[in-house]
């Protein structure tokens, strides 16, 4: 066969050599040991935690390097296209810290490496595409859906491997003449690797490959022997063509990706052989796993877990910094001891590192992400964090959140106010840790303002329906908003003895024959009346807060209500 021939016959309207496209994209100018990593998603427009952390690996390798991270859209499979992709995955991903440096942009690309999406890349696969047939390593296919079934299941009968290889790959002896011929009357035909590996040979040790993957350490597999497509009849490439070339001459050093591509890694390494390229360094990174109802292991999946979706994120308000603090503590299991170690540092001069990440399942837990974000909240200075609430109200009202609540943005008029009521107890000797994410913040303060203000709890059962409103009449008419923290509770527990309740729990305890309950209870009454709930910050800071005003005004409502 004459393989030049058949390159030409193929690829008639390729003009530029592999070598033009080496000096095109040329080796990076880096320092030394920079890495260069890439986000290849899908423009499907669902952009989700997998994605996250997968960008999250990548962002850390490389600039912690002062090396470079770059987004390609890859687009090969153009039935998942979805308009204004681009803009959500880099909008998203901005949200929560993590910036390219070059690659597809929503208004075009940046960068020397380019053009960063794949669908725009025809030329470039075809070039490659054709080098492999001038050498003999790639050819046209013509076998039809029904050949392609009819083989599969001879080898099916004959429990062998399925797929098109060694003699069941018929067009790979197909003469010049023949292919000709089959152009000529127009038959479909794609491209397809010509593979050097042996399915008899699984076991063998020559015929296996080693591949260093830095979260997993040396891979040892079986070296591929199936004749995979490379351009499909369309032209388009397959992912595994798309990924070898570009990621060759994008110049790409470390290519981070989910497990499930592990099992087609040979036939990448096979590709970059027979391109005669250097292999990347993998970084197969675990599946994302939560714990279900029975304590069990599974994956997160779209359908059945809404936390998947970074959107759940960005509507309930998860701080940015909690969510890549979360992903640290999940992604390299020292980081937890460092933070301890250095509780101001920025989490970015944590030495990431991808050798020190789990190659079982990360676990995603949301209780943890809830730990991690109160120390994280913990930190923000007031003035930072009601930013963040107005960047989340903004946001909620532009999207049109499905239970956003317009009243929210009442909380924004006196940030002075909102600054007390945030810092409530943040700076004590033991901090309170209340605030968790953007919508539990709301809820959490809502009694603070009146437009917020629910009344959720009932006035405990301890306390006699009859003795509501002795409590909060004679509160009301003793109280002194100019009382210390301690006069204001002798004048509680005054109220609570001469109705029949104990000064102190614990005399209740001891004899609660002789009250009706305690101090603790009549208290209840009061931050009820107060904040419509049973549980609150200290009630005496609370109403300093609220100031007089508010606070005569709900124990009078609370009273008009009973
Ligand atoms: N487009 C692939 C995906 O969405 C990217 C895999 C890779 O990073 O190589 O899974």
């Amino acid at each position: 066969m004459d393989y030049e021939k058949l390159a030409e016959l193929l690829f008639p309207d390729v003009t530029k050599e592999p070598q033009d496209y080496e000096e095109i994209y040329p080796p990076r100018e880096l320092p030394e040991g920079a890495k260069v990593t890439r986000l290849g998603p899908s423009p499907t427009g669902f952009i989700h935690l997998g994605n996250l952390y997968g960008a999250f690996v990548d962002e850390r390798l490389a600039h912690q390097s002062d090396g470079v991270f770059f987004l390609r859209i890859e687009d090969t499979d153009d039935k998942r296209y979805v308009e204004g992709a681009v803009k959500i995955i880099i909008d998203s991903l901005k949200f929560f810290g993590i910036q390219f440096d070059e690659g597809a942009g929503a208004d075009g690309d940046t960068g020397a490496y380019g053009d960063y999406t794949q669908s725009h890349r025809g030329p470039v696969y075809a070039c490659f595409a054709k080098k492999l047939v001038r050498e003999g390593k790639a050819y046209p296919c013509f076998l039809t859906e029904e050949e392609i079934t009819a083989i599969r299941a001879e080898q099916e009968a004959a429990k062998g491997n399925i797929g098109i290889y060694g003699d069941f790959a018929p067009c790979r002896n197909l003469t010049l003449e023949e292919v000709e011929a089959n152009l000529v009357a127009g038959k479909p035909y794609v491209i397809r690797l010509k593979s050097d590996g042996d399915p008899e040979k699984q076991d063998d040790p020559a015929h296996r490959i080693h591949v260093q993957d830095a979260i997993r350490g040396t891979l040892d597999m079986p070296e591929n022997f199936l004749d995979v497509v490379i351009l499909k009849q369309t032209g388009i490439p397959t992912y595994h063509f798309a990924h070898v070339v570009d990621d060759h001459l994008m110049r790409t050093t470390h290519v981070v990706r989910g497990a499930e591509w592990l099992p087609s890694l040979p036939i990448h390494v096979e590709l970059f052989q027979k391109l005669g390229w250097e292999l990347p360094v993998y970084c197969h990174t675990a599946q994302l796993m939560k714990l279900d109802e029975n304590g069990n292991k599974r994956k997160l999946s779209k359908r059945l877990d809404p936390e998947l979706s970074l959107e759940y994120y960005m509507r309930d308000g998860y701080h940015p910094l909690a969510i890549r603090e979360y992903l640290l503590t999940i992604l390299n299991s020292d980081f937890e001891e460092w933070r301890m170690a250095n509780p101001e540092a920025p989490a970015d001069d944590f030495p990431f590192a991808a050798e020190k990440m789990s190659n079982s399942g990360a676990l995603f837990d949301l209780n943890k992400l809830h730990d991690v974000s109160k120390d994280v909240l913990l930190r923000l200075p007031a003035e930072k964090l009601i930013a963040f609430l107005e960047d989340w109200a903004a946001y909620c009202e532009e999207t049109g959140a499905p239970d956003w609540d317009p009243a929210v943005k009442a909380i924004f008029a006196d940030h002075a106010y909102l600054s007390r009521i945030l810092d409530l107890g943040r700076h004590d000797a033991k901090p309170r840790k209340d605030l968790v994410y953007a919508k539990q913040i709301v809820a959490f303060i809502s009694y603070f303002f009146d437009g917020l203000f629910t009344r959720e709890d009932d006035y405990p059962a301890e306390v006699p329906a009859e003795d509501v409103a002795p409590i909060l009449e004679s509160y009301l008419a003793g109280y002194d908003h100019a009382d210390d923290q301690s006069a204001w509770f002798d004048k509680i527990r005054a109220i609570a003895t001469g109705l029949g309740y104990a000064a102190k729990p614990k005399d209740f305890k001891k004899h609660p024959e002789e009250y009706k309950g305690h101090v603790g209870h009549v208290s209840t009454v009061i931050r009820i009346a107060l904040m419509g709930r049973a549980q609150s910050p200290d009630v005496w800071t609370i109403q300093q807060i609220m100031g007089e005003e508010m606070t005569r005004r709900r124990l009078q409502e609370a009273l008009a209500a009973l």
